[in-house]
């Protein structure tokens, strides 16, 4: 077998410190001498290469509390993955031992109450395969690959955010492992300033282990897309109109180039569109009603607007489940200019890649309604999600150009927004965390932090420093 030569240093050192964590759970650890290490520290994006020195496939909150027992007391750096789909490669890190919920995926609903419970390493595909037979849904992220446990610690913005708001506004309640390795139930009654920090403070406090959320009965939605021709006109009518619209409308749009959909009449493959992926939760009349200003923006290169089952919705990003690697900068926004909006548009045209996308996403209704200082996303007043996302597939592409065409934008438009979603950050410096934890959210952050992890045990995540 062949071994990168990082990797086959690390067998020297391998047997002493994991034969004592082995000699106290029985969960599959896989170490440099695995037949599977090659495959298992590799994460969704491509451009990261660590070399971990162990991965411990946990199946319980106990084998979670011993392996952060371990981590703690032998001075291993301890790394948390849920999904696996960190922007910011958190996931996994050279030399440390990764807490790996790949096994602890299950998902139980009570149709009765709405009520489900869902192993960490559960993702929204996992989700909506286990709700929608109910009729019932949560509400997540865009792509179904990625994992509850980085997505909801984050905040959680998608399909249906302006009609049920975050996937943290739906929490009950979590099972949370501590640093010193008690295993606790946080809710707005038990352990409540870490039940406020979870939700929008990311891995910072302790190792989320089981989630409980109420879910929504949902059914059939309006879902499909919208591909319009991307001019200023269209993309401004797109933000005056989102944020006004009923909230049982939700839209994640895309400035792009025309993929090679199936859908997409050959001759307009490659132009640069506004792709707007609707989700309508309401009534199909009202839908129609609802989505006819969108569609009178522009003759549509593309409507595939149809009656389907909510995790339907989820086949249009399916290509964002393939390993990619990305060069993104994201912020809030409460309007943008023409100026910006032409900025946009020419830098799509010359985007050094077919797949890089310029995203916005029209915030505001249930989202909210929900105080900025009542949970730890405190973004919920801001109208826009911008984001500049440098897509390339290929791990031997030179990422410079990808990384320089995101940078050129980004200091053409980041004078007109503010903020940032945690979940988008990639290592972008101390400032822009603080930039994610706007107001008195921040220091609230390292209150919680000072209590809960003094030591600074889990800092694999955009770091909130305990007090010192
Ligand atoms: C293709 C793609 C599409 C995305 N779309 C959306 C979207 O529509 N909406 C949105 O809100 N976000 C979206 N994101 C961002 C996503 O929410 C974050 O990247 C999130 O951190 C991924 O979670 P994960 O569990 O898959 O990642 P992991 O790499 O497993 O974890 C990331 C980090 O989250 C923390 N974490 C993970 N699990 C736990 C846990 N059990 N307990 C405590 N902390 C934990 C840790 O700090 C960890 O390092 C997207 C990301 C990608 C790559």
């Amino acid at each position: 077998m062949y071994l990168e030569p990082r990797v086959a240093s690390r067998l020297s050192v391998i047997p002493e410190p994991i034969a004592l964590l082995r000699k106290q759970i029985d969960a599959e650890i896989i170490t440099a001498d695995h037949p599977e290490f090659e495959v298992a520290r590799k994460t969704q994006d491509i451009t990261f290469d660590v070399v971990p020195y162990a991965i411990v496939k946990v199946e319980s909150a106990e084998d979670v509390a011993a392996t952060v027992d371990f981590a703690r007391e032998i001075g291993f750096p301890l790394t948390v993955r849920s999904g696996g789909h960190s922007l910011a490669g958190f996931g996994v890190a050279d030399d440390a031992v990764v807490v790996d919920f790949s096994k602890m995926k299950q998902v139980s609903v009570d149709p009765a109450s709405g009520i489900a419970t869902v192993q960490a390493g559960a993702t929204s595909g996992d989700i909506v395969a286990a709700a929608q037979p109910y009729g019932l849904a949560l509400t997540t992220g865009d792509t179904a690959s990625v994992g509850i446990g980085g997505l909801t610690t984050g905040g959680g913005i998608g399909f249906m955010v302006r009609k049920y708001g975050l996937t943290i506004d739906s929490l009950v309640s979590v099972q949370v492992v501590l640093a010193d390795g008690r295993i606790v139930t946080a809710s707005k009654s038990e352990h409540p300033r870490l039940f406020w920090a979870i939700r929008g403070g990311g891995g910072n406090f302790g190792i989320v282990t089981e989630f409980t959320f109420q879910l929504e009965q949902v059914g059939l939605v309006l879902g499909g897309d919208i591909v319009l021709p991307a001019t200023r006109a269209v993309v401004r009518g797109y933000l005056d109109y989102v944020t006004n619209a009923p909230e049982e409308l939700t839209t994640i749009a895309h400035i792009m180039h025309a993929p090679p959909a199936p859908y997409i009449p050959e001759e307009r493959v490659g132009e640069v569109v506004l792709q707007i992926l609707t989700v309508w939760t309401g009534s199909p009349e009202d839908g129609e009603h609802a989505l006819a200003p969108l569609r009178a923006l522009g003759t549509p290169v593309a409507d595939t607007i149809h009656p389907m089952e909510y995790g339907d919705i989820y086949q249009y990003t399916a290509h964002q489940n393939m390993p990619h690697a990305a060069a993104l900068r994201m912020m809030f926004a409460d309007g943008l200019s023409d100026r910006a909006v032409d900025e946009i548009l020419a830098s799509v045209a010359s985007s050094p890649s077919p797949y890089s996308i310029i995203q916005l996403r029209g915030l505001g209704g249930a989202a909210a309604r929900v105080g900025n200082e009542e949970t730890a996303f405190a973004h919920r007043d801001r109208a826009f999600f911008v984001a500049i996302i440098g897509i390339w597939l290929d791990p031997s592409e030179d990422p410079a150009p990808h990384r320089a065409w995101t940078a050129e934008i980004w200091e053409k438009i980041a004078d007109e927004g503010s903020g940032v979603y945690v979940n988008f950050l990639s290592k972008e410096g101390d400032a822009r965390i603080r930039e994610a934890y706007p107001g008195k959210t921040y220091e609230r952050l390292v209150e919680v932090k000072t209590m809960y992890d003094p030591e600074n045990l889990f800092q694999f995540n955009q770091n909130i420093l305990p007090r010192g």
